[in-house]
């Protein structure tokens, strides 16, 4: 077994290099954001604030969210719908952010994020994984990389996906989520006093993907 956690802000590439290893390894890829992210387009369709605490609290108690796995893809349950892609518009980023902030959110999806861990070798990605999810993660890296280099291949990814968007306008929100995320009282998104900062900016995907497998190797695990 072996659980790698990453963190690490917006664009730095954590879920298409963490579902690389995660293929390369034979392990499970666990996309955290993407629980948030359902979260957030539950409390937009039944038009609650993302950031009013006590309504987005008494939303959890009617959402039911599994995890589940079908030919090697992640798939998000919310009430038994996988909503698939919906989840990934930039307004469901900053629901996810506003929602991540609330504590009893946070509570609502620790177990889901730990059981799939205690079951299976993971590499888990998200904002507080080495910190608070997995504290005692076999390797944890705190991957970055510069912030024109992120917002253009959080772009670029957007544009391949054929949606009409500015790269100011990401590298605004970009900015503004990681802010929002890093500065919040609960988990905020800092790296593990453990962690090995891994910075991208130079390096190509292959690179990274590499970069990461070796950490990995490093624990004498796989
Ligand atoms: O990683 P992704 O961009 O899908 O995450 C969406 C949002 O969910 C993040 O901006 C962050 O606010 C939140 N998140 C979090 N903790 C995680 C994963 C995501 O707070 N472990």
């Amino acid at each position: 077994m072996i659980r790698i956690a990453i963190d690490g802000p917006g664009g730095a590439g954590k879920s298409t290099i963490s579902k690389a290893v995660a293929q390369k390894l034979g392990i499970v890829y666990v996309d955290t954001g993407a629980l948030y992210r359902t979260i957030g387009l539950y409390v937009k369709s039944v038009g609650v604030d993302p950031k009013d605490r006590e309504g987005v609290s008494r939303c959890l108690d009617d959402i039911k969210i599994e995890l589940k796995y079908e030919n090697g893809k992640q798939c998000v349950y919310l009430n038994g719908t996988d909503h698939g892609d919906a989840i990934r518009t930039p307004e469901m980023s900053m629901y996810a952010s506003a929602v991540s902030a609330i504590p009893e959110v946070r509570a609502f999806l620790l177990d889901t994020q730990r059981d799939i861990a205690k079951k299976n070798s993971v590499i888990m990605d998200g904002r507080d994984i080495g910190t608070v999810i997995l504290p005692n993660a076999d390797v944890k890296i705190f991957l970055t990389a510069s912030e024109e280099c992120r917002a253009k291949r959080r772009y670029d990814e957007l544009i391949a996906k054929g949606r009409d968007v500015k790269y100011e306008d990401v590298l605004s929100e970009m900015n503004q989520r990681d802010k929002q995320d890093s500065s919040r009282e609960v988990a905020p998104a800092t790296a593990a006093a453990d962690a090995v900062l891994l910075d991208n900016t130079g390096l190509s995907f292959d690179e990274s993907v590499e970069a990461v497998i070796s950490l990995a190797r490093k624990t004498g695990l796989i």
